[in-house]
């Protein structure tokens, strides 16, 4: 399987990254995108990462990572709950999006070319199977681009005034097709190998030439990528766990990208285009309970040691919000247990289900509010106005500092946990983070339209009815 350091040197490919108004040279000696990076390459170090290879992969290599192993039962969601939760634990708490994200889009893509196949006699199966197969045996690192820039959101595609607000086809050639517009908040796209990109919603016919699926290297000539400002890391000096793990988000520009026909996936079977973005919301909020329960870690783990060190951990409104905080950590472990063990059978692959991954996921957009309220409130407003780290490590400002932020411990021990509850609960990262459970994985009206959609509001209607067809006066 890929060691770490050829994903890193990989990197240094000529792709097109813009930061803070620079075009980016190297990646891996940038200071601050770096970390993305490296973050990225932890995936190489997870251990028991690999899965031995069986018949039905169709492929020569003795193991692939168990990212690329498509589901087929429970076990094999089970197995994969627990890949992502322990990666994200194994990363500090933050999602490593590398494989995970990719392989999401891989299954959906993988369901969706079957049906389309049978619908309109293509050939999208053979192409997703060759590709998913390159994908494990290089053990490829991969983003994946569905959200689109939109415009307005009360027009369809079609109907924007510029016709580039959603992905589509430019040009058709006999090789190939040239593909423009944007995708926006792409994680991780700057580090990765390849990157998927898939229809963000539904399609209608007049919106056929935004129908399209396909997936091109990082470094495709035309696809320029400009990263978002990484203000928890740069912005906050006292920071520890930015400098150790994040993630980076990108405007990913495709201004006349070439796709060869055996990278296109869909191509304009407008019919099928809300089904691909389904199911790959379905897996990828899967995905999304799985490594927010380990996240939940940090918050849980932060607000506890806070309140330890306040000398408060007996009092009734601490055990309160201890709970809130267990909760919003376990909640979505179950619905990922839950999902993973009552999957649904699509083209012979097991999808998470679909009411218990959405429950799991609005519960999680819903409750990060109350997370971030219960670590605020533990941790006291001095995590707001802590001394900064070069205020800290002043020598005549120093046994000051220390000395009045003691509380149940030293002022020592107390500041190094506060530094980091202030990254977490009153910093860039808390904005960044309150966004992510807010958007990321899907908007919550969407994992509403599919929770109404998939509950089973029948069997509710027919027990009530039963009772009034039983009642005589
Ligand atoms: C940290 C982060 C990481 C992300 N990573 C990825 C990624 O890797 N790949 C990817 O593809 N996407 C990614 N996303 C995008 C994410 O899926 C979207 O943010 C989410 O789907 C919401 O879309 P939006 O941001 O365009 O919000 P908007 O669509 O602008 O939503 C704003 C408001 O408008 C409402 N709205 C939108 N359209 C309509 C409509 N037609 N009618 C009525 N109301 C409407 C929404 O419900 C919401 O209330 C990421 C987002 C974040 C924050």
């Amino acid at each position: 399987m890929r060691i770490k350091d050829n994903y890193l040197r990989s990197l240094s490919d000529g792709r097109e990254v813009y930061y803070r108004g620079k075009k980016v040279d190297s990646i891996i000696d940038h200071p601050v995108l770096k970390v993305a990076a490296l973050h990225a390459a932890k995936l190489y170090d997870v251990a028991d990462r690999g899965h031995s290879n069986n018949k039905k992969e169709k492929m020569a290599e003795p193991e692939i990572s168990t990212y690329f192993l498509t589901p087929r039962n429970p076990s094999d969601l089970m197995r994969r709950h627990e890949l992502i939760y322990s990666t994200t634990k194994f990363c500090n708490g933050v999602f490593n999006i590398s494989q995970a994200i990719g392989s999401d889009a891989l299954f959906a893509l993988s369901i969706v070319a079957k049906q389309t196949d049978r619908k309109y006699n293509s050939k999208y199966s053979v192409a997703v199977d060759d590709y998913h197969r390159f994908i494990a045996r290089k053990d490829l690192t991969l983003a994946v681009a569905q959200t689109d820039a939109k415009g307005d959101r009360g027009k369809r595609p079609y109907e924007q005034n510029d016709p580039d607000m959603y992905v589509h086809v430019s040009e058709t050639q006999e090789d190939g097709i040239l593909v423009r517009g944007a995708k926006a908040h792409t994680t991780q796209a700057a580090v990765s190998d390849e990157i998927i990109v898939i229809p963000t919603r539904a399609m209608t016919p007049s919106d056929a030439n935004y129908s399209i699926a396909f997936a091109v290297p990082t470094n495709t000539k035309g696809l320029k990528m400009i990263v978002r400002p990484i203000d928890e890391l740069e912005g906050n000096s006292s920071n520890v766990l930015s400098r150790l793990d994040y993630e980076l988000e990108t405007l990913t520009i495709f201004d006349d990208v070439f796709v060869p026909w055996e990278r296109v996936f869909l191509f304009k079977q407008y019919e099928m285009a809300g089904e691909l973005a389904v199911n790959f919301a379905t897996f990828h909020r899967f995905t999304a309970v799985s490594y927010r329960s380990a996240t939940a870690n940090l918050f849980l783990g932060t607000a506890v040691s806070m309140a330890k060190q306040n000398g408060i951990l007996e009092s009734a409104h601490v055990k309160d919000k201890l709970v809130d905080l267990i909760m919003y950590k376990e909640l979505m472990r179950m619905s990922a247990v839950a999902a993973a063990n009552s999957p649904l059978m699509r083209e012979e692959i097991a999808v998470p289900n679909p009411v218990y991954t959405n429950i799991g996921k609005l519960y999680s957009n819903r409750s990060f509010s109350h997370i971030l309220d219960a670590l605020v409130d533990l941790s006291g407003g001095i995590i707001s106005t802590l001394p900064s780290l070069e205020d800290q490590n002043d020598a005549s400002e120093r046994s000051y500092i220390t000395k009045y932020l003691g509380a149940a411990t030293s002022g020592n021990e107390r500041i190094k946990m506060l530094r980091l509850a202030k990254e977490l609960g009153a910093s860039s990262l808390t904005g960044y983070l309150l966004t992510l459970m807010i958007h990321a994985e899907g908007s919550i009206e969407a994992s509403k339209l599919a929770l109404l959609k998939d509950a089973n509001i029948a069997e509710a209607e027919s027990l009530v009815n039963d009772i009034i067809s039983q009642t005589t006066n």
